[in-house]
């Protein structure tokens, strides 16, 4: 572009129309290809990071990685559980090192230590408290059976004569290795279980309440 030398800075009306050509034919050359969407890689993150997978699938993963252990301890085999519960076993790992003193807040409840009738009828309050779904662990030879006491009039021959029973962790008293595996069978147990027709029971059973 040439500038007028006897008119500084002015255009003459021709001048400005071969500018005008000149910068529209220079972006007409450059503007051949479609520019990209920049936001196009939203659309691939999206690709890259869904995971398909079943409701039940989810809802059995949130289950069985937050259980929370209602207190029922009535013997013995309770410090295993305790010891369980210390860092050197770390119940942590399984997302359930929280004690509840609530039944209402739990839905796991690891029966560790002789049962007897006395006190058979407040456990199972505490079990029939707690809310759906809800899992038992019987804990050693007298949740089992009624161990070493069994033969003796006072004492329950096991935890499953009044609540139903998961997993059964045998000894007097099981180790918490032994307690911890029987954890990691009742996560299989709890993984396998349908959980999307529990909730559609669930909410008819509320619908119809
Ligand atoms: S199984 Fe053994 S350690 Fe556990 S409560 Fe019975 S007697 Fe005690």
């Amino acid at each position: 572009m040439e500038v007028s030398s006897d008119r500084e800075y002015i255009y003459t009306s021709t001048e400005l129309d071969r500018h005008e050509g000149q910068v529209i034919e220079e972006l007409k050359a450059n503007s051949q290809e479609t520019i990209a969407d920049p936001d196009a890689w939203l659309d691939e993150e999206i690709k890259r990071n869904m995971l398909l997978t079943t409701a039940d699938a989810v809802i059995n993963w949130a289950r069985r990685s937050s259980m929370w252990t209602a207190i029922c301890f009535p013997a013995c085999c309770a410090f295993e559980f305790i010891a369980a519960e210390g860092p050197r076993f770390d119940l942590s790992r399984f997302g359930m090192e929280i004690l509840r003193a609530s039944p209402r807040q739990a839905d796991l409840m690891i029966t560790a230590g002789t049962l007897t009738w006395k006190m058979a009828p407040n456990v199972r309050r505490i079990y029939n408290q707690m809310p759906e779904p809800k899992w038992v662990i019987a804990m050693g030879s007298c949740a089992i059976s009624g161990g070493i006491f069994r033969s003796s009039y006072s004492v329950v021959p096991g935890y499953n004569k009044i609540i139903p029973v998961d997993v059964y962790v045998p000894g007097c008293p099981p180790r918490p290795e032994g307690l911890i595996y029987g954890i990691q069978m009742l996560q299989k147990k709890i993984s396998k279980a349908r959980a999307v027709p529990d909730l559609q029971q669930i909410m008819s059973k509320g619908t119809s309440e």
